[in-house]
């Protein structure tokens, strides 16, 4: 059989055998009981769901026909020609609604589906994963309500349309700074009170199970990639790269190559300015500590508070991260650098014009860090396209009128 038509069985083949969701001394569940019972529920859920073959082989139906994997990927000559080392492109931008997140939101509203929910809830900053939640749930024919800030449902008016076009519920809240962290608190209050809800998490975030959980959800990634080079190279690449926000796609990517000693794993951080407090490189400028349910590094004021973020990337704007990165960073296997604003915006335009491929601009930050460590160094590497960039054609075009 195609090994791309297996999905592994246990998280043994792509993390470590993880039933308590510590990575190391980071991860866990830090909420108040309340919440720990859903979660000791949803954990059990999901440990059964993925010890059965036909819930697998469901998952892996939906990534085919419906998402269209599995994705190419692609020898970027032009690119590779422009910086003296080898290149391919894992094209996660040609999936169904333009990036990664569509393979965690099919596998979790499955797993929705599976435990009986009669609505599945999420929160949103950009809009990205509320589209995305909104698809699913459409696909699937399960209710479903996105949790928005009101003052990003204003700034995100084109994802607001889509969410509401694909059936979905918007409750904006005006709580706070009316953004993320508002509406992560919003759709918990309302997963307490609502039992036959399911809450569906966008990122690598978040108390245990969600980090596992989307872990092997997204680690169709990596697997695929993993095998598309061999095929196209005959060997494993020397580094692989990938940008991140939460830790999703990166996590994607990387879990398949975590035992290749041999190959070099790089991430690219949402610098913003480069330095705080205008960043949101939070495991170059952050500390371990609690935040929003998992013990892993976070942001921080002068008072040590969880602070806000920055990133011209919405999708890297985001103050914590996984745990599992957190753990990846300590022990030296992952290197996570700072890209700034400006580096993936020339990012951003170069691959449009080298390549004809227009990438999100979060994904632009993995092909800036690319660009500058591949120099002249002969290497073969894979870069993971999180995602497409029409989203940010506009910003664009009001940078070049200006
Ligand atoms: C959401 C998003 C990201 C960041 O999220 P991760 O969980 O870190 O992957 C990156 N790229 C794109 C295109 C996104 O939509």
């Amino acid at each position: 059989m195609d090994e791309l038509n297996e999905m592994p069985e246990t998280q043994e083949s792509y993390a470590t055998e993880n039933i308590t969701g510590m990575y190391g001394e980071f991860g866990g569940m830090y909420v108040p009981p309340a919440l720990e019972s859903k979660l000791h529920v949803l954990a059990r859920e999901f440990n059964a769901a993925i010890d059965d073959k036909s819930f697998r082989d469901e998952y892996l139906y939906y990534l085919k026909t419906y998402v269209g994997r599995p994705s190419p990927l692609f020898y970027a000559a032009n690119l590779s020609a422009l910086t003296g080392s080898r290149i391919y492109l894992k094209r996660e931008d040609l999936n169904h609604t333009g990036a990664h997140k569509i393979n965690n939101t099919i596998g979790q509203i499955l797993l929705a589906r599976r435990m009986g929910a009669s609505e599945v809830i999420a929160e949103t900053g950009a809009g990205q994963h509320g589209v995305a939640t909104a698809t699913a749930a459409a696909l699937m024919g399960i209710k479903c309500k996105v949790f928005m800030g009101k003052v990003d449902a204003e700034r995100q008016a084109v994802n607001v349309s889509r969410i509401k076009l694909l059936g979905a519920e918007l409750i904006t809240t005006t709580a706070g700074t009316a953004t993320l962290k508002d509406a992560v608190n919003a759709a918990i209050e309302y997963w307490v009170g609502n039992p036959d809800s399911f809450y569906l998490l966008g990122s690598q975030v978040g108390p245990h199970p969600y980090p596992v959980m989307v872990g092997y959800f997204q680690h169709i990634i990596g697997k695929e990639a993993r095998q598309q080079i061999l095929e196209a190279e005959g060997r494993l690449p020397d580094s692989i790269f990938a940008c991140i926000g939460g830790g999703s796609n990166a996590i994607g990517l990387f879990s398949a190559f975590l035992n290749d000693e041999e190959v070099e794993i790089h991430a690219a951080e949402g610098g913003g300015s480069g330095s705080k407090p205008k960043t949101a490189a939070t495991l170059n400028f952050g500390v371990p500590g609690v935040f929003q349910g998992t013990y892993s590094y976070c942001l921080v004021d002068d008072k040590g508070q969880p602070t806000d973020s920055y990133s011209i990337a919405a999708g890297l704007d985001y103050p914590g991260i996984s745990p599992q990165h957190s753990f990846l960073k300590e022990t030296g296997r992952a290197r996570y650098h700072v890209v700034t604003d400006q580096e993936a915006t020339d990012a951003f335009r170069m691959l449009s014009r080298t390549e004809g491929i227009i990438p999100a601009i979060e994904s632009a930050h993995a092909v800036a860090l690319a660009i500058t460590l591949l120099k002249d160094r002969d290497q073969l590497a894979v870069i993971n396209l999180s995602g497409r960039g029409d989203k940010d054609v506009e910003r664009e075009r009001n940078m070049m009128d200006n």
